[in-house]
């Protein structure tokens, strides 16, 4: 019988990275190794419930700190490594645009180095076993007018800080696999929303103000069109891809799921109207306040996941509704996870204006 795979997953005490420990410790035989370096993006309590588990180790060090990572790797000897650590907020790409090109570029070319250091040593199945995926997003293609998709062959169109250093990481990853022979697999996901999530992200921030009584801050007109895909079913997919994917192959993942922001809002303001009423009995929509929109804000995204489903027979098992819902209930029933990330050094200041 094949030995388990060892998983190596960076930046996994944040939103998606924690999803997908949870996930594979959860659902898979694999030992899984996470190095995070707990920005203020990380939090060792999304990952609470694996602590004990003997499959799981934790491990807190920086990307960026190559023998940290040497010796992790040397360590824990990784069938794959998963790349998920990153900035990962635009408005402070905006703000602050020097961590993004520290942690996503230079940090991924490190990542890189002693990933390839660590390939070159490996002999027989192990070294046809091992990938270097990295996660990625939609928003390196830029933005779309009213129709069409992203796939795998979108052109790159990376507008803000953020994308543009997400952007440089896919091809410091494309270009180790076509240079150095690395086994590299990239996914670009479109708008992760779940569980987890800091309430800095529209989705769980929309819900902390309403709770809150606080207006709902929508960007603009509310018109920007994002293609929204439930955290747990992006670890699904990037569990089939670690199993079956090819070397040197992309994908995108998404669940055809377009919405507004504006319809988003709504939508959360609904569900909440039905599970947990204001006081006063009125609707949560008239929170509802627009303000000056983000700069450069791209009008649309959207994902064709066409390769991905036909390929490894990937689907979506949340609509939008029951994703949502889940969400909700689950920020209702852990707001001692997510309040004190409101109180920190940003509590309540505009972010993503400062060099407009
Ligand atoms: P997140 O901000 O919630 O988590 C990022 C994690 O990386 C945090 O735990 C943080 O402590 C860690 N980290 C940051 N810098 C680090 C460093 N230098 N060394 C080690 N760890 C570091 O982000 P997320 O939403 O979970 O996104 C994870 C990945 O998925 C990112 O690469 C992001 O670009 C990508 N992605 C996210 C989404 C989404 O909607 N959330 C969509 C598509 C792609």
């Amino acid at each position: 019988m094949a030995e388990p795979r060892r998983i190596l997953v960076t930046g996994g005490a944040g939103f998606v990275g924690s999803a997908l420990a949870r996930h594979l410790i959860a659902a898979t035989d694999c030992q899984v190794l996470v190095i995070d370096k707990l920005s203020y993006a990380g939090d060792l309590r999304s990952l609470e419930g694996l602590k004990d588990d003997p499959r799981f180790s934790f491990l807190k060090a920086d990307v960026c700190d190559g023998a940290a990572v040497r010796a992790a790797i040397g360590g824990f000897r990784p069938d794959v490594i998963t790349h998920l650590a990153a900035e990962s907020h635009v408005d402070r790409s905006i703000d602050g645009p020097a961590a993004f090109v520290e942690t996503n570029v230079v940090g991924t070319f490190s990542l890189l180095t002693q990933a390839l250091d660590y390939f070159r040593e490996l002999e027989g199945p192990a070294r046809a076993r091992f990938r270097f995926h990295h996660t990625s997003t939609d928003e390196v293609f830029g933005a779309l007018g009213e129709h069409g998709a992203f796939t795998e062959t979108s052109a790159y169109d990376p507008r803000s800080p953020y994308s543009a250093t997400k952007a440089a990481s896919d091809h410091l990853v494309r270009a180790w696999g076509h240079t150095y022979g690395l086994p590299v697999i990239v996914t670009n996901c479109s708008n992760n929303y779940g569980p987890f999530q800091l309430p800095e992200k529209l989705i769980p921030l929309m819900i902390a103000k309403c709770l809150a009584g606080e207006s709902l801050p929508v960007y603009g007109d509310g018109r920007h069109v994002r293609d929204w895909l439930y955290v747990g079913d992006h670890v699904k997919a990037l569990t089939r891809i670690f199993e079956d994917g090819a070397p040197g192959e992309t994908y995108v993942i998404g669940a055809r799921n377009e919405q507004t922001n504006l319809a988003v809002v709504h939508r959360l303001c609904d569900i909440l109207d039905r599970i947990r009423p204001r006081p006063d009995g009125g609707p949560y929509r008239t929170q509802i306040t627009h303000v000056s929109d983000r700069p450069g804000h791209d009008h649309r995204y959207a994902i064709d996941p066409a390769r991905l489903e036909q390929a490894l027979g990937w689907r979506p098992l949340e609509t939008f509704a029951s994703g949502l819902g889940k969400t909700v209930r689950w920020y209702l029933d852990h707001e001692s996870w997510w309040r004190p990330g409101l109180g920190g050094p940003q509590a309540g200041r505009r972010l993503g204006l400062s060099l407009a």
